[in-house]
């Protein structure tokens, strides 16, 4: 994996370091509390910083429990395409939604909230999973002339994803901090996150080799 050097065009984008992704939260993302110390040497690096909250209502289509007779980490089929039923989490105004405590990076520009529509989830920071409503993030980055997106956090293979392929389909260049993030791999969703970024031409690169270093 090669690093990066960060210029004034560069945003890191830190997806939902919640306190339900971590351990002991309720869709607990195998050892997501380990990127927290990276992500804040990381964002202090970085002039631009977006964090991303997952933020839904009670009762949100992605849940489970809104489902009779389904179980989380089923699959099915919402209006716009097939949806993974996650556990109930990042429910808006609740612990479980806020940020790890130990999270600190008080620079931070913006805080962008997805997941708010109850009828739609939202994997990416650019646009819900219905591939059409826009969440605001890429009229927010070219008005501030932000060109390439370094995205890390939680998790790998589903918000990272997305988000990372989302970037590039807006035009922007993206790179995935790997070490800074980390995954659940459900039915091969690694490997499929692998292959897609080789496809779209995103990078992965390590923090430890970033930012000082080419
Ligand atoms: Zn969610």
């Amino acid at each position: 994996m090669s690093g990066m050097v960060v210029g004034e065009g560069d945003v890191l984008l830190v997806v939902d370091i919640q306190n339900d992704f971590c351990p002991g939260g309720a869709l607990e993302v195998p050892r997501g509390d380990e990127v927290v110390p990276i992500i804040n040497r990381l964002a202090a690096r970085f002039p631009n910083v977006v964090l991303t909250q997952d933020w839904h209502p009670p009762g949100h289509l992605s849940f489970a429990s809104s489902h009779p007779g389904r179980r989380p980490f089923e699959t099915t089929t919402a209006t716009y395409g097939p949806q993974v039923l996650w556990p109930d989490h990042c429910v808006q105004g609740t612990s479980g939604a806020e940020f790890h405590k130990s999270l600190q990076i008080p620079h931070a520009g913006l805080v962008l909230r997805k997941g708010i529509h109850r009828a739609i989830d939202s994997y990416s920071a650019f646009f819900e999973n219905d591939r059409k409503t826009p969440t605001g993030l890429i009229g927010y980055l070219r008005d501030r002339n932000l060109t390439r997106v370094a995205v890390a956090g939680l998790a790998f293979d589903f918000c990272v994803r997305y988000s990372a392929e989302d970037a590039v389909r807006a035009g922007f260049t993206a790179v995935v901090i790997e070490d800074a993030s980390r995954s659940i791999d459900i039915d091969g969703s690694v490997a499929a996150t692998r292959r897609s970024f080789e496809e779209l031409g995103v990078l992965c690169v390590s923090a430890q080799a970033s930012p000082d270093r080419t």
